[in-house]
């Protein structure tokens, strides 16, 4: 058994899926603090490991790989991906109307019910495991995140006042996590699955029980989850999909991760699991407001990852190919996953970059390979959420990424512009920074207003620094000139473009995107568009009551600050 298991974990190694981390670097959000570097955000999950060494073994059959991974094959639903919608497009024009994703927040592996999490910290010394360490077990600590053993401490340990700060803020930035629509259904509350899960097989290989029935069973054996019964019984009324917060221990190298682990018919995650990895008793700080001024950040790019951002997922909605990104300096990757063109964050980057080029690469993270393929480079979009870092802008090109799963409508007004490679053509993009320019395109009002996004200063990173033609904060001197007052358009205060009229401009481009996409398809572009606008429009009105964000929200420039 345990032979398998190391065969296992010798093949996720080999698809390069198993995470090593750069030195510690605890992720940390404040004001006054110094320069910091760009931080990881968050852990590969064990059930995207899985995906991807299956998918790895699909596109490969690798020795040694096929035969773990096709194991993981054979257990899930072989019929996900044909049952899946391609096109988010396609799956809106069946639909009569959309409203806004609905979620349940679960917090009960937070506390001290029968559905408490068991391989949760209770006390001082108590061992436990992460991921699926050998018998001979491997400590954690520094460059060893998972499949290794380590024993609680007091760092570990919480109490209901920690439990309840970190509950209001996962319910705060859920609150205003409204991107997304899905078709309205039939209001059914949603009930979970009561099975031995998508990967029995493998479970069986390696020692975590025979083959049985369990309600999410996935989510308690990949992702820590144990779903109550009522759950696949009476399920959870007028939600789409359930937020479960967990706190197991802390992991001074990471900050939070994140996993889906049980999915609607047509493939859309309903169940997220979120772990925290920081101590708890940071969140006993400040305000809630401050909590969620420092924090909102963070758990918004778990739960993206959660309903989606995944590699796993965008690999098998056909998004993304293998590229070789070659950097300014020489340094060659070949092993790059770049969303392909025709994708709307494609079209959402071409605007972003001002790059016309529809061969533009718009690469995943190739560094640190800690988290790498699933995230933004920092290189190119520093700025966004899902890059790594601070950045808390939830960007068009995010947005893209999500709407091309072809699981929700999104609502690209609620995106919010990036500053980082703005307007600097389709070089800057492609040496990711390294080659950049002088653009001198933005005409502002002096000096101050060409400074770039204060986080750039007060969160550097050594890469950025090597690699990036002007560094890690390239908005000195020399990005503004004082003769014509014109500012690089990267370094540009957001005022400069007109207010929110980049955000406006982003939501345009992508629905004459998507008109193109029905031109492609021979669909019926004015019924497509009136179909799209209408259903936005009168769908979230009477489902939601509000009045929909046609316009940008007058808040959006609370991030300009960050
Ligand atoms: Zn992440």
């Amino acid at each position: 058994m345990r032979a398998c298991l190391v065969v296992l974990v010798s093949v996720l190694s080999h698809a390069g899926v198993v995470v090593v981390a750069s030195p510690p670097i605890p992720f940390a959000v404040a004001s006054s603090s110094p320069v910091r570097p760009l931080a990881p955000r968050s852990l590969e999950s064990t059930r995207e490991r899985l995906e991807l060494a299956r998918l790895d073994a699909n596109d490969h059959a690798t020795v040694g790989g096929a035969a773990i991974a096709s194991a993981g094959a054979a257990n899930a639903q072989p019929d996900v991906l044909e049952r899946r919608p391609r096109d988010g497009r396609r799956q809106l024009a069946a639909a009569p109307a959309v409203r806004r994703l609905r979620f349940h927040l679960d917090s009960s592996m937070l506390g001290e019910g029968a559905t408490s999490d068991p391989s949760a910290c209770t006390h001082v010394g108590m061992r436990y495991e992460r991921g699926f360490p050998t018998d001979d077990g491997r400590a954690c600590g520094p460059g060893v995140l998972t499949d290794c053993i380590s024993y609680c401490t007091t760092d570990d340990l919480f109490g209901e006042a920690e439990r309840a700060r970190l509950i209001a803020l996962v319910q705060a930035v859920l609150d205003d996590f409204d991107y997304f629509a899905i078709p309205v259904g039939d209001d059914a509350p949603l009930v979970l699955t009561k099975s031995a899960g998508n990967h029995a097989w493998w479970y069986v290989l390696m020692g975590l029980g025979a083959v049985e029935e369990r309600c999410a069973r996935d989510c308690a054996l990949l992702s820590g989850y144990h779903a109550d019964a009522s759950l696949c019984e009476t399920g959870v009324p007028n939600s789409d999909v359930i937020v479960a917060i967990r706190a197991p221990h802390v992991i001074a190298e990471v900050a939070a991760s994140a996993s889906a682990c049980h999915h609607a018919a047509n493939g859309r995650p309903n169940v997220v699991v979120i772990s925290w990895h920081q101590s708890l008793a940071n969140l006993l700080e400040g305000s809630l407001a401050d909590l969620v001024e420092r924090y909102e950040g963070l758990v918004r790019h778990e739960l993206l990852h959660g309903i989606g951002f995944l590699l796993s997922e965008f690999r098998k909605a056909g998004l993304v190919e293998r590229i070789t990104m070659t950097d300014l300096d020489g340094d060659v990757d070949a092993d790059v996953w770049s969303f392909k063109s025709g994708t709307r964050a494609h079209a959402a980057a071409q605007q972003h970059f001002g790059c016309d080029d529809p061969n533009m690469a718009l690469p995943l993270m190739r560094h640190p390979e800690m988290g790498r393929d699933q995230h933004w480079s920092s290189r190119a979009m520093r700025d966004d959420v899902m890059a790594y870092g601070v950045a808390k802008r939830v960007s068009a090109i995010t947005l893209g990424a999500i709407a091309d799963l072809g699981y929700y409508t999104v609502d690209f007004n609620r995106s919010v512009c990036l500053h980082w490679g703005r307007a600097q053509g389709c070089a800057f993009v492609a040496t990711l920074c390294g080659a950049m320019v002088h653009d001198h395109s933005v005409s502002v009002v002096g000096p101050e207003a060409c400074l770039g996004l204060s986080t750039w200063t007060r969160y550097a990173d050594d890469h950025l620094d090597d690699k990036c033609a002007f560094g890690a904060d390239p908005c000195g001197a020399a990005a503004y000139n004082a003769a014509t007052s014109m500012c690089n358009a990267m370094c540009a205060v957001d005022e400069a473009f007109g207010g929110d009229a980049c955000v406006l401009q982003n939501a345009s481009v992508l629905a004459f995107h998507a008109d193109h996409d029905a031109d492609d398809d021979d669909e019926d572009d004015g019924l497509y568009l009136a179909l799209f606008w209408t259903q936005i429009l009168v769908g979230m009105l009477s489902a939601w009551g509000l009045v929909f964000a046609i316009f940008v929200r007058a808040d959006v420039g609370e991030y300009r600050a960050v």
